[in-house]
């Protein structure tokens, strides 16, 4: 169809892929819902990293990543980074995976959801939140450099691929 949008195809291969290998049948429905359950981590931007491409928000399967409001980081004008609400992730690590394998910014990490309670001071439950708590940059606590070391690497799908499905997706 014409006014069919087409998906890039390197996005359409991490999107077989993580469905494939990454992600467990009981996280992906054909049909996402909000959370169901406390999360064990919870992804957070490094707004330093993110220079807005768009995509991760896209993959995100409960739609809970948006651009911070015009103006908020200074120097960024309008064309403000990402960030999750993070009251709302399910922490099923695609946006890591996105981020790492369809972009060269690396951005976003993982953090342990005990810890965002202690570095936020509030209490993250199973439920997604009645109202939404609009992002903010976080920078001083979940970046490089930040108060709050992050778990993991990032993608573990890139650590774990072989040299078959790197070249499928179009990593050498
Ligand atoms: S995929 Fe990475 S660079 Fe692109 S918007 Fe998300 S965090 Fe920013
Ligand atoms: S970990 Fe999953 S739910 Fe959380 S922001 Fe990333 S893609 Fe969205």
């Amino acid at each position: 169809m014409e006014n069919e949008k087409k998906t890039e195809p390197r996005a359409e291969r991490v999107r077989s892929q993580l469905k494939e290998s990454r992600i467990p049948e009981a996280l992906w429905p054909d049909e996402w819902e909000a959370k169901k359950k406390r999360p064990r981590e919870i992804a957070f931007i490094d707004v330093n990293l993110c220079f807005p491409c768009g995509k991760c928000p896209e993959f995100c399967p409960v739609g809970c990543i948006e651009p911070l409001k015009p103006g908020t980081l200074p120097g960024r004008g309008d064309n403000q980074p990402v960030q999750v609400r993070f009251q709302e992730c399910i922490g099923c690590y695609i946006c890591v995976e996105v981020c790492a394998l369809l972009t060269d910014y690396d951005a976003i990490r993982m953090y342990d959801t005990d810890l965002v309670e202690q570095a936020l001071d509030t209490t993250i439950s199973q439920k997604k939140p009645e109202t939404p708590t609009p992002p903010e940059p976080y920078e001083e606590l979940f970046s490089e450099g930040g108060a709050y070391r992050h778990v993991g690497k990032g993608s573990r799908l890139l650590e774990r691929m072989n040299k078959e499905e790197r070249k499928r997706l179009g990593w050498n």
